[in-house]
């Protein structure tokens, strides 16, 4: 990991001469004073530098992250797996909203930077804050086993939260929090561009299908978000406390498998 942090390292270095060069030569799309997106590009290039190996994923394709960074066009969103270490790059010692203060690590997401399906629960809680990933504690344990009993791993699927850091208390994110946090959703998704995601929970399938309906309501009726199809079921902490929804959630989860099966994703 040593070798990837100093390989990325070594690549912001070179892009920064590579966007100086073409500043200088006055090619299209580099501006000699920077403009707002330069200044964004500058920041991920320092946040790359700064960032802790274990959170580097491999770089496959070191042209492509060049590719990206040169193009002057919004999203600043680059292809394949590397995808992911930008947006965690951006996202940085993130001190965005005040659940900053509180938490011991930001909990970005975890899985197959290409997955099919997503889920998307609300944010971390003591376990995850602890070891700053997201379902490891009992409910991330029952959401592996109904994972598995889509017949899919877990390391075969993404997952991450809406915020990413743990509310004190476990209480809800409040709505400063959500606007601060939901942009980096909005990237990992535009990233792993999954086929289908599922919402874990109310405070998920709120934010991403945009309706206050109950969840009791709102569950196993598909909707999208941002043309992606989005399954909204149960959290998993809350079919610890009441089992009886089980049933419900693993018709859920098999409305979810019949739909990737017929996108030819399953
Ligand atoms: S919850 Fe999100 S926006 Fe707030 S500090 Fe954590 S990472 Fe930043």
């Amino acid at each position: 990991m040593e070798d990837l942090a100093g390989e990325l390292r070594a690549l912001a270095a070179g892009i920064r001469t590579h966007l100086e060069a073409r500043a200088r030569a006055g090619l299209v799309g580099v501006s000699r004073a920077p403009s707002p997106r330069g200044q964004r590009v500058e920041q991920v290039q320092a946040n790359v530098a700064a960032l802790p190996a274990e959170a580097v994923q491999p770089l496959t394709d070191p042209a492509a992250l060049e590719e990206s960074f040169a193009a002057d066009s919004e999203p600043i969103l680059p292809h394949a797996g590397h995808g992911l270490t930008l947006v965690r790059a951006e996202l940085g010692d993130c001190q965005r909203c005040k659940l900053a203060k509180g938490r011991r690590h930001i909990v970005f997401g975890t899985g197959n930077p290409e997955a099919h399906l997503m889920f998307v629960g609300e944010g971390p809680g003591a376990d995850e804050d602890m070891q700053g990933e997201p379902f490891v504690g009992a409910a991330g344990q029952l959401l592996t086993k109904m994972i598995q009993a889509m017949q899919l791993a877990r390391d075969e699927v993404y997952i991450c939260n809406v915020i990413k850091c743990r509310p004190p208390g476990n209480r809800d994110p409040e709505p400063d929090e959500v606007a601060a946090c939901e942009p980096f959703l909005k990237k990992q998704i535009a990233v792993v561009q999954p086929r289908v995601i599922v919402a874990l929970g109310k405070f998920a399938a709120h934010v991403l299908t945009g309706e206050r309906t109950p969840i009791t309501r709102l569950r196993g009726n598909l909707k999208h978000y941002q043309g992606i199809p989005v399954m909204p079921t149960y959290h998993p902490a809350y079919l610890l406390r009441d089992e009886s929804r089980k049933r419900e959630a693993w018709h859920d989860l098999k409305e979810v498998m019949a739909l990737l099966k017929h996108m030819g994703a399953g």
